[in-house]
């Protein structure tokens, strides 16, 4: 083999989260991943159903390649399809780059540092080195990873602009394809899908001929590229993302921090001791990026990153920007083959509810069922819809139960019981719980205008809790939504926190 530089490192992945999780003594659930700089949930399009056309043919090679994924990339990106070279990740194309440039005796020059550290790596496995004597190729990360800075294009040419982050800034140099510029663009960042693998490079048509003749054939893999071309067909909105980076800079403010300013996903925080910080929040379950002279972590959602800031303001040791999380809380992943739902879950909460599984009514009814009960909860579902709405809404209506029973912890200390009478209009719902751990589930409605039934019962099994409700009336919106108005008031009587005894004479539940 050809000697590597003797100070050459390899590419470095952080541990896996089932690693970090046993080195800090927590549940691989409640560690929370801010070090990627992807997004907190994948691609609504990223499902089963997406990838089964792909995997009815994966005895196959793709014969052809993908012209459709490169219509659709040429389409969003404004260029045509002889302009494209697929890859496994914009890492895979900055290798690409890297060799087909560079090799022994040559130097490769890198626009900004501290940059991403892989075209270092690439340049030291071409053969060639680091440096700007008339170097072969220029190496620019636009915006900035980890800075997050959108600095002016170097003027060098052959230039490489890594765009990975381009969504988030919305500026591109692609218009300078024809101009010695070569874009590389990446769907493991605002298009929610990195462990796909799959992202493009943009060059003039001679150029790219060149690159695809020296890429692997068939970089990306079947089901990849149908993932891709899906997310291609609803591209992301980052704008809640670019507003959540926002407010988490004006809470650093807050916290007497200063983030660098971002035009990406992530923020960067100078920081005196950053290893410290960084390893007393990775006992927290919070793992962000430690860099020499501060942390890097990215936005997720408002939940999320009030974790994030709350632990920030303890472990500095300052007054936190955001209302604490409370304790009685919990987090749960629930997949199948038909639907994928995330779970958040806190018991002493101020009826802060955000709920969207795509089944419209249900989502109203789960969220009068959250807020009456005071929890604070966010509920994403991606469900297979088109087979109609039960798989959605029993699925998660089970993840619901699972989190709360998980929530409750062994149930000590808690009322146990709770009741409630919620008149609506013509109807009239009785709720009456037990959080005693027996699952029961007696749940009459007098109309029910599908699933409101069966989605309570199946709350019930998967919560552990003997529930009894009687619903009547005439119209059976209000019936199901009295219904779950109850089931949340007696809840919210049940979950409270009393005392620290086993709430049952026998002295167990
Ligand atoms: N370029 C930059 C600047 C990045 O930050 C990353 C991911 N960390 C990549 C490229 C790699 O992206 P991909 O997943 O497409 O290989």
């Amino acid at each position: 083999m050809r000697t590597l530089p003797a100070a050459f490192a390899a590419y470095k992945w952080a541990p896996s989260t089932e690693e970090l999780a046993r080195l800090v003594g927590l549940d691989p659930i409640d560690i929370v991943r801010f070090d990627g700089n992807v997004p907190a949930s994948p691609a609504a399009s990223a499902r089963p159903a997406t990838v089964a056309g792909a995997l009815a043919r994966v005895n196959e090679y793709p014969h052809g390649g993908y012209p459709e994924l490169l219509r659709a990339i040429a389409d969003y990106a404004g260029v045509e399809p002889e302009n494209i070279v697929l890859g496994a990740g914009a890492d895979d194309l900055i290798l690409l780059c890297a060799r087909a440039f560079a090799g022994p005796g040559d130097q490769l020059a890198i626009a900004d540092e501290p940059t991403y550290p892989l075209y270092a790596i690439a340049a030291a496995l071409a053969g060639a080195e680091v440096g700007t004597d008339d170097p072969v190729v220029t190496f620019c990360c636009r915006p900035n990873n980890p800075t997050g800075a959108l600095d002016p294009l170097p003027a060098a040419r052959p230039l490489v602009v890594d765009e990975a982050y381009y969504e988030y800034a919305g500026d591109t140099a692609a218009e300078l394809i024809e101009d010695g510029v070569i874009v590389l663009r990446t769907f493991s960042k605002a298009f929610g899908l990195a462990g796909a693998r799959v992202g493009y490079a943009l060059a003039a048509a001679d150029t790219a001929t060149e690159l695809n003749q020296r890429q692997a054939p068939l970089a990306v893999a079947t089901t990849s590229a149908a993932l891709a071309l899906a997310g291609l067909a609803e591209p992301p909105d980052v704008t809640d993302q670019i507003e959540e980076r926002d407010r988490t800079t004006r809470a650093l403010g807050a916290l007497g921090l200063e983030p660098l300013a971002s035009r990406t996903n992530f923020l960067f925080v100078p920081l005196d001791e950053p290893e410290i910080v960084g390893e007393a929040l990775l006992r927290r379950g919070l793992v962000v990026r430690v860099f020499p002279t501060g942390i890097r972590f990215n936005v997720r959602d408002r939940e999320d990153d009030d974790l994030l800031l709350e632990g920030l303001a303890h472990v500095l040791d300052r007054t936190a920007p955001v209302a604490p999380a409370g304790t009685r809380r919990t987090r749960r992943l629930r997949t199948t083959a038909e639907t994928r739902i995330r779970v958040r879950l806190s018991l002493d909460g101020a009826s802060r509810v955000r709920i969207s599984t795509g089944a419209g009514l249900y989502d109203h009814l789960f969220e009068q069922l959250a807020f009456h009960a005071g929890f604070d909860l966010v509920l994403e579902a991606v469900g297979d819809l088109e087979t109609g709405p039960h798989h959605t809404v029993e699925d998660t209506a089970l993840a619901l139960g699972e989190a709360l029973d998980n929530a409750l912890g062994d149930r000590r200390g808690i009322a146990r019981y709770g009741d409630a009478v919620v008149p609506m209009d013509d109807a009239l719902a009785r709720a009456s719980i037990d959080l005693g751990g027996r699952a029961w589930a007696d749940v009459r409605l007098e109309r029910d205008p599908g699933l409101a039934q069966h989605a309570l019962q199946s709350l019930a099994q998967a919560g552990r809790l003997a529930l009894h409700v009687e619903s009547t009336g005439t119209d059976e919106h209000h019936v199901a939504e009295a219904a779950f108005k109850a089931v949340g008031r007696a809840l919210r009587t049940a979950v409270r926190a009393e005392g620290a005894g086993i709430p049952s004479t026998k002295g167990v539940l």
